[in-house]
């Protein structure tokens, strides 16, 4: 890695690791399995290369669950912090969740995925592209 790098962990801090920007997108997902795996109205995750992805400490206490057919979601055994989650569809790519930055990385969140999914009792006002469907990122049509 020789780019500009941040760097994430969990919050014990047993699982550390280090992301050299660029990313390659970050959102919102009001998927129903990210709400109760995070405990949390939605998650926002960003995304990078695996190349640009590293864990610097803590694979003993780094756990993996099998989410779904394709996706395997990791979280550090220790404190439960939900980390990363990996799609055997896009197996080049890691997505994070943002909250586990210690600083800012390079964009901001850009949409609400899996919009059509959300709870109830989530009020969106941001003006951010609203997207849903099978894949989670089609527009979706407005109520
Ligand atoms: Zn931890
Ligand atoms: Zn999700």
């Amino acid at each position: 890695m020789s780019g500009e790098a941040q760097v994430g962990g969990c919050l014990c801090g047993a699982v550390r690791f280090r992301v050299e920007l660029p990313t390659l997108f970050c959102g919102h997902c009001h998927c129903s399995m990210c709400r109760r795996s995070h405990g949390a109205g939605f998650v926002t995750w960003f995304a990078v290369p695996r190349a640009s992805f590293g864990l610097e400490t803590g694979e003993g206490e780094l756990t993996r669950f099998r989410s779904s057919e394709h996706g395997t979601r990791s979280f550090c055994r220790r404190c439960g912090s939900s980390l990363f989650c990996e799609s055997t569809h896009y197996p080049d790519v890691v997505d994070i969740t943002l909250a586990s930055m210690q600083g800012p990385i390079d964009r901001e969140p850009a949409s609400h995925i899996y919009f059509d999914d959300r709870a109830g009792w989530i009020i969106v006002n941001d003006g951010l592209p609203r997207l849903g469907g099978a894949t989670g990122t089609e527009p979706v049509r407005e109520e």
